[in-house]
């Protein structure tokens, strides 16, 4: 697999080094050169076979021979541990459940298969640290993929005060490798960090630099994996009819999907659903690229003003011939949020606010004859103080959440200052 630099197409690098990399020079996102296109009587056979198996391949068609296809079934077979199951809501509309990993959310698919492709990549003696910065549950999924790993470095950065509690003993409780620290400001602000960390070519040397936000692209394809594995699931008759609602924060996970849709997985078209922060949804209605200050909401994943991954979207769009306007989307502010929990727990399905955006917008758009199904982003339980409140019930906690909610906090507060950042992260690596 080569991919070039979306900011500097001469910067070309194989699937390796922007695995070790994250990003290109100026901040810019690879891109992959060929998203390989695949005769439906092919991907007909991979939609027979199981997930691992058919993951394997799906990764194989991508990352092209830099790894074998032996190799990437192991590493498959270490990183998806968990199913990925479409449960039916309605009669033409179903959820595709990606939070049954340790961290309950999909961000464990791309965080655990990085965290393979990296310990591949690297020397075995090299050091590395891993620089992320995560709006609640990127933090809790690099965590746990790279927890206890020989010579990686984890430094997680997030908004005081702007995740959940639970989340937040998710992955500050961990200790070891996994430095976490706090930020006093948003997520726009730990992002800013995290970017100017990449630019900073002394500090990138001293330790090692990597990033393992959504930007890191073996994450997106591992991702690409899921939305096989949710055709894999349905009748052969709605497989033509498909429309798939993504609640979208970075925009990764639509990436992914529309990754999926150009290798020739038949999805007919997608929504990008969001909240309040609505920079996607008011560019695609106006041409009109105007981020508003991030504002805190309910759906905390998504509360991104400047989406990293849509350079990569456009591109995308761009290259394949697709007309933006064939993007469906929409915006939810945090009062329908709630009402939209409510309505889709009035049809039997408790869901969380992240997945209860995408199922509403789905819901208002989808046409006569059509099969939605929407990402299943995050376990109700992780957003347990929200959904109870917003549905007057109790929810039990899963396993993962009930081990380690009564630990304490390791998490450091810093204000978003970068000199502050650069002492903790040389010296983090000194004491390593
Ligand atoms: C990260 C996240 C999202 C947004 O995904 P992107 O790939 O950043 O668009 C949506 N829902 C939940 C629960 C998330 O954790």
């Amino acid at each position: 697999m080569k991919l070039y630099n979306l900011k500097d197409h001469n910067e070309q690098v194989s699937f390796t080094q922007a695995v070790k990399q994250g990003l290109g020079s100026q901040q810019g996102l690879f891109f992959p050169h060929e998203v390989p296109e695949i005769e439906s009587t092919v991907i007909e056979e991979w939609l027979s076979l199981d997930f691992v198996t058919r993951s394997s391949k799906i990764l194989s068609a991508l990352i092209g021979d830099e790894v074998s296809e032996e190799e990437l079934f192991q590493r498959v077979s270490t990183a998806f541990t968990f199913p990925a199951p479409v449960k039916a809501v309605s009669d033409n509309v179903a959820s595709l459940e990606l939070f049954h990993g340790p961290t309950l959310a999909f961000k464990d698919f791309g965080g655990r298969f990085m965290a393979q492709m990296l310990a591949l990549a690297k020397q075995p003696d090299e050091k590395i640290t891993i620089l992320t910065a995560t709006s609640g549950d990127t933090g809790a999924a690099v965590a746990h993929a790279f927890y206890g790993m020989e010579n990686i470095n984890v430094v997680i950065l997030y908004p005081e005060g702007k995740i959940s509690p639970l989340q937040e003993k998710l992955f500050c409780t961990l200790g070891g490798n996994i430095t976490t620290l706090a930020i006093a400001d948003d997520f726009d602000a730990c992002q800013s960090l995290v970017k100017h960390a990449f630019d900073d070519q002394e500090l990138k040397k001293a330790i090692g630099l990597n990033s393992a936000n959504s930007i890191n692209i073996s994450r997106l394809l591992a991702q690409v994996c899921y939305y096989f594995e949710a055709v894999a699931q349905l009748p052969q008759e709605k497989r033509n009819q498909l429309v798939i609602s993504v609640p979208s924060g970075n925009f990764g996970d639509l990436t992914a999907g529309l990754i999926a849709k150009a290798m020739g997985l038949p999805i007919k078209r997608f929504i990008a659903a969001t909240n309040a922060n609505d920079t996607v949804p008011r560019f695609l209605a106006s041409g009109q690229w105007t981020p508003n200050k991030t504002v805190a909401t309910l759906s905390n994943a998504m509360d991104v003003s400047q989406p990293n991954n849509w350079p990569r979207v456009e591109e995308l769009f761009r290259r394949k011939n697709w007309a933006l306007n064939t993007l469906g989307y929409g915006a939810l502010n945090d009062e329908q949020t709630r009402a939209a929990v409510r309505s889709l727990a009035s049809q039997g399905y408790v869901s969380e606010p992240h997945a209860a955006i995408a199922w509403q917008v789905l819901t208002e758009q989808l046409q006569e004859g059509e099969y939605g199904l929407f990402l299943g982003t995050a376990h109700p339980a992780k957003f347990k103080e929200s959904v109870e409140d917003i549905l007057g019930q109790t929810l039990p906690l899963p396993e993962p959440l009930a081990e380690r909610a009564d630990l304490p906090l390791l998490s450091k507060t810093i204000s978003a200052d970068f000199s502050v950042l650069r002492e903790i992260l040389l010296d983090s690596v000194s004491h390593n």
